[in-house]
């Protein structure tokens, strides 16, 4: 049964994935995200049934779009690759257990958010809002007489970006959005208060990881400056791997 619900979510998790792509394309955008057939963004072409198979059809197509052969970005293949591997690992990792539902509802917009932030350097206020209500509602159905405990976790897993924020503020730099405190508060809600360090940690690997890995490409490309605090930087990558890692390994 458990290898059954592992493939039918890897399916599940590649159309959710398809729709991911246009959260990501028309949130920014202001677009209605539930009205209106996706397009191709260059000719404009209101796309068909055999368009929108995912994976497939961007494999059968090329890469192109079917009217205007204009290349499509591999961005929306990928993510719809990730969010079927991402699904699939939170069902065999949480099988049976309810909070499947809570966190495949979180990895979902922690998809999205990232690619926002990582687009735009912004992160749509409405998402981690939609994070915080899914846990809120998991707690108050499962965990409701601890549900304290979560929201001192929430607090402890946000503090130190909110000390970050001030003394950056104190010094007139703005390195850290409002949307990664929000976001921080919103996933906090979600880890019990005994992990909240262990998320922090996390979050902590993850970083030296980020910068590690930016510092060593733009020393190849002989790119001398590569921390910039007068620029914001996207930090919801960080915070969503971290998340996403720290779930699959805790298992809790
Ligand atoms: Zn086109």
């Amino acid at each position: 049964m458990k290898s059954f619900f592992t493939v039918y979510a890897f399916c599940m998790g590649i159309c959710i994935g398809s729709f991911l792509n246009v959260l990501i394309y028309r949130i920014p955008l202001h677009l209605n995200v539930a009205k209106g057939r996706s397009f191709c963004p260059t000719c404009k072409h209101k796309l068909g049934a055999m368009d929108l198979v995912p994976l497939f059809s961007y494999l059968f197509l090329g890469g192109k779009c079917r009217y205007c052969k204009t290349k499509i970005s591999p961005r929306y293949f990928i993510i719809e690759l990730v969010t079927g591997i991402l699904y699939c690992l939170t069902v065999y990792l949480y099988y049976p257990s309810y909070k499947i539902f809570l966190y495949l509802i979180i990895i979902s917009f922690l998809v999205v958010i990232s690619l926002i932030d990582f687009e735009k350097k912004y992160i749509p206020p409405v998402l981690p809002f939609i994070i915080a209500i899914s846990s809120l509602i998991y707690l108050g159905i499962f965990e409701f007489e601890k549900i304290h405990l979560y929201f001192l976790s929430a607090v402890i897993v946000s503090f130190p970006l909110i000390i970050a924020s001030i003394v950056a503020s104190f010094m007139g730099k703005k390195a850290f959005g409002m949307g990664d405190i929000k976001l921080l508060i919103a996933l906090g809600l979600s880890i019990p208060l005994s992990f909240s360090f262990d998320y922090l940690l996390f979050i902590l690997l993850f970083i030296i990881l980020k910068y590690s890995a930016l510092f060593i490409r733009n020393l190849l490309i002989k790119k001398p400056c590569f921390f910039n605090l007068n620029k914001s930087i996207a930090f919801a990558d960080v915070i969503s791997g971290a998340y996403i890692a720290f779930i699959f390994i805790y298992c809790i």
